[in-house]
């Protein structure tokens, strides 16, 4: 793979590195993450027992969640700024560069 790379004013040629992926066994649903983000890349979704998805919203009829996980729910959107990885006290955060 070809990655995406920019010149910096400088001339110094760089790879930027987007979300790629949240590790869920690790993520504890703090938010952190999804706060820094103003590129609306994060979503907060429940877990249930099984690791499956499930509502968050109490007034719908899904099995109750039994954690909160962030998951990257619009990756196009990412600038590749990193502070999600910066503020996340897990390291749950990969990022990667990407094609060109
Ligand atoms: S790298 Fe920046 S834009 Fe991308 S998900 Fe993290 S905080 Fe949002
Ligand atoms: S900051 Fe880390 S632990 Fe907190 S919700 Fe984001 S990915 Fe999960």
């Amino acid at each position: 793979m070809t990655a995406f790379t920019i010149t910096l004013p400088s001339g110094v040629e760089w790879t930027p590195t987007f979300i790629d992926s949240i590790d869920r066994a690790k993520c504890i649903g703090c938010g952190r993450c999804f706060k820094v983000c103003s590129h609306q890349v994060l979503e907060l979704r429940g877990v249930d027992e099984d690791g499956e998805f499930v509502s968050l919203d109490p007034d719908e009829d899904d099995e109750e969640y039994e954690k909160k996980v962030m998951t990257v729910a619009h990756p196009e959107n990412c600038i590749g700024c990193r502070a999600c990885a910066m503020v996340c006290s897990k390291k749950c955060c990969t990022h990667a560069p990407a094609a060109a």
